[in-house]
């Protein structure tokens, strides 16, 4: 019998937990997890340490064909590597998340990467989370799904997680700055983050983690999505 590939996109804004969900269903599936923001913030980080300001798109868009960014998985975690140093835990500071979400809208640092994520769909059964892989690297996924929060809920998360790390934090800063991230990413030209047509819609905002994650399993197996 001929091995299924089915391709899940999860979709949404930032904060409403994509990442976390998205791992542990790709655990029980057995599936491939791609984390595309980790892409965007690869590209973020080498600008910063160019010293290129984000908000010039000229030099961002020369600097990134100078950005190698690859992918690889180490029992089951992708493993980001940026001309070939493993920079995945560098990524995620609040100042290369804000970089990111800057240059990720422009067309130039877009195509870049649009490849590698297309590439790493070819010929697996993957789980890929970002804002625009149900509108643009994967429309025709088998399942696509809009998971999303309401900016408090998703402030009141990321300022537990940041409390937890022993970093110092205010409420009101990370919910306004969520706000502006989700104002950027949902008004840019190239890509925006909306919900595709045929996605089915995830309001997380009240429901825990396993129930989201049943909710996504539920509705690729009503996609045709066999499991053992
Ligand atoms: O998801 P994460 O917060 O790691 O993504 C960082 C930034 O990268 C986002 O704020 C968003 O602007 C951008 N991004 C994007 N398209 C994707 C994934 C992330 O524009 N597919």
């Amino acid at each position: 019998m001929e091995k299924q590939i089915f391709r899940i996109a999860i979709d949404g804004p930032a904060g409403a937990g994509k990442s976390t969900i998205a791992r542990m269903a790709a655990g029980k599936l057995g599936f491939i997890y791609v984390d595309t923001g980790a892409m965007y913030r690869a590209i973020a980080l080498f600008c910063l340490r160019q010293g290129i300001l984000p908000k010039d798109e000229e030099a961002v868009s020369l600097a990134v064909k100078e950005a190698q960014i690859t992918i690889s998985h180490v029992g089951g975690e992708q493993r980001i590597m940026l001309n070939g140093e493993d920079v995945s835990g560098q990524i995620r500071t609040e100042e290369v998340g804000n970089t990111a979400s800057t240059v990720s809208a422009y067309p130039a640092v877009r195509a870049h990467l649009l490849g590698l994520q297309r590439n790493l769909a070819a010929g697996a059964s993957v789980i890929m989370d970002g804002r625009d892989i149900g509108t643009c690297v994967l429309p025709d996924a088998e399942t696509k799904i809009f998971l999303t929060a309401s900016p408090s809920v998703r402030a009141m998360r990321r300022f537990k997680e940041l409390k937890e790390k022993g970093i110092m934090c205010n409420l009101q800063e990370i919910e306004q700055d969520i706000i502006e991230r989700d104002q950027r990413d949902t008004s840019r030209a190239a890509a925006p983050l909306k919900q595709a047509e045929d996605a089915v819609l995830v309001d997380g905002s009240d429901m825990t983690i396993d129930q989201v994650v049943n909710a996504i399993m539920d509705a690729a197996i009503s996609h045709g999505l066999k499991v053992k």
